[in-house]
C-alpha cells in the first residue's frame, strides 16, 4: 500500500446528500486513495487540518463556452474543476484546452447542430458545416463530431413560431438524436420556449439546457422527461440576465404587443426548476459563461456558478441538492465516472470550505483549500 502523499484530517464530507461525521481523506498523486479510518499515527508532512470544515467534490459547471486558459483559471479560483463546453466556433480551441495540468478539465460539444440560415451560421460565426439540412445530413454532422472527438452532441432547438428564427424541424432533430445515440453520444438541446422544449423532448434528447421563459414546464412534461432519465440544466443566471435585456428592447415590446413573440419571464424558468424537482427530473448547475460578442448576457467565468447555486436554492432546491447539482448529478448525467464524489479511486478534485454549505449555500463561494488532480492550488 502506498502512503498517501496528503492526508486531510478533521473534515466532514459531502456524500451526495448530506455531511458525514468528522473523518480523513488521503490523496496520492492525482487520486483519492483513502476515506475514513484513523488519521496517520506519524505526522505526515502532507497533513492538512480541516479544522472541522467541509470537504466538497470539485464543482462542475455543466454549461460554459470557454476560449482560453485565463477563463479556466477563473473557474479554478472559484472551486470549479470540470467544465462542459456547450459549443465552440473552433473545436480545435476546445481540444487545445483539454487536460491541461493544474487547470479544470474541459469536455465539449464542438460545433452545435443548427438550422440552415439560422443565427448560428449567419451571425454567430459558426461554420456552414454546423447547419444540418435533413436526416441524411444529421448522420454527416454526427460523424464529423465523432472525428472532432466531441464528448456530446449539442442541438440548437429553436421555436418555429419565433419571428425571424430558423428552426430545425422535428424529423431532423430526431435523426440527430438517433445518429448520436448510435455513436454512443449524449445529446444536449438548447431550448428557451415551451415549444422548443416539447420538440426536444419528443425527439428523445437526453439533456435540455436553459428553460422555457414563456411558461413553466408542466408537471406532466417533467415526469415524462424524468421517466426516461433525461435532465435539465436550466442556466438560471443566464436566463435572468437575458430576460432583462430582451424585455428592454423596443422591437421585442412591439412584437409582444402584437402578440407575435411569446412572453419572456424569468419567473417561468425559476418555476420550471421547482416543477423538475417535484417530478424527480435531474437538475444540473450550468451558467452559460461565455465571451461571445453577440451573446445577450455574459455570466462571469467561475463566480457565476455560485450565483447559479444560489438561484437554484431560490428556485426551491435545498442547499445540499444544489451542491449535488454541481457535483454528483452532472457527473452521473454525462458519464464522468471518475469525479463528482469523494471516494477512493476518484480524482482528487476537492474544495475545503470553512462554513457549512449544506446550511448556507453561499459558504461555498470562499473555499479555504482547492485541490485539482491531487495538486493543491489554494
Ligand atoms: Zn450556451
Amino acid at each position: 500500500m502506498t502512503m498517501a502523499s496528503t492526508m486531510i484530517v478533521n473534515v466532514r464530507l459531502f456524500d451526495g446528500t448530506a455531511l458525514t461525521s468528522s473523518t480523513t481523506v488521503g490523496i496520492s498523486d492525482e487520486l483519492i486513495t483513502t476515506v475514513g479510518g484513523p488519521p496517520p499515527g506519524n505526522t505526515l508532512e502532507g497533513t492538512v487540518d480541516g479544522n472541522g470544515g467541509v470537504l466538497l467534490p470539485g464543482l462542475i459547471d455543466a454549461h460554459v463556452h470557454v476560449d482560453d486558459e485565463d477563463q479556466l483559471q477563473a473557474f479554478l479560483a472559484h472551486g470549479i474543476t470540470t467544465v462542459l463546453d456547450m459549443a465552440n466556433q473552433k473545436p480545435e480551441i476546445t481540444r487545445s484546452l483539454r487536460e491541461l495540468p493544474g487547470l479544470p478539465q474541459v469536455f465539449g460539444a464542438g460545433l452545435p447542430a443548427s438550422a440552415p440560415g439560422g443565427a448560428h451560421t449567419t451571425k454567430m460565426g459558426f461554420p456552414l458545416g454546423s447547419a444540418v439540412k435533413d436526416g441524411a445530413d444529421a448522420r454527416r454532422f454526427v460523424a464529423a463530431r465523432v472525428r472532432d472527438h466531441a464528448d456530446f452532441i449539442k442541438i440548437i432547438v429553436e421555436d418555429p413560431r419565433m419571428p425571424g428564427t430558423k428552426a430545425l424541424p422535428a424529423d431532423t432533430i430526431a435523426a440527430l438524436v438517433q445518429a448520436s445515440h448510435s455513436a454512443g453520444l449524449l445529446t444536449v438541446a438548447h431550448a428557451v420556449t415551451s415549444t422548443a422544449v416539447g420538440l426536444a423532448a419528443e425527439a428523445g434528447v437526453d439533456v435540455i439546457t436553459h428553460a422555457p421563459m414563456n411558461r413553466s414546464i408542466t408537471p406532466g412534461e417533467a415526469v415524462a422527461l424524468a421517466a426516461r432519465g433525461a435532465a435539465l440544466v436550466p442556466t438560471l443566471t443566464m436566463l435572468r440576465g437575458t430576460a432583462g435585456i430582451i424585455n428592454a428592447r423596443s422591437m421585442f415590446r412591439l412584437l409582444r404587443r402584437l402578440n407575435i413573440a411569446p412572453p419572456v419571464h424569468y419567473e417561468n424558468a425559476r418555476q420550471s426548476v421547482a416543477v423538475a424537482r417535484a417530478a424527480g427530473l435531474a437538475v444540473a448547475a450550468g451558467t452559460d459563461s461565455n465571451s461571445e460578442v453577440g451573446a445577450p448576457w455574459h455570466p462571469r467565468f467561475g463566480s457565476s456558478l455560485h450565483d447559479e447555486l444560489e438561484l437554484l436554492v431560490d428556485a426551491g432546491l435545498s442547499p445540499a441538492e444544489a451542491i449535488a447539482a454541481a457535483t454528483a448529478t452532472p457527473a452521473r448525467i454525462f458519464g464522468l465516472t471518475d469525479r463528482g464524489a469523494i471516494a477512493p479511486g476518484l480524482r482528487a478534485d476537492l474544495l475545503l470550505i470553512r462554513g457549512d454549505p449544506t446550511a448556507e449555500i453561499s459558504a461555498a463561494r470562499t473555499p479555504a483549500g482547492i485541490w485539482i488532480g491531487g495538486q493543491r492550488v489554494l
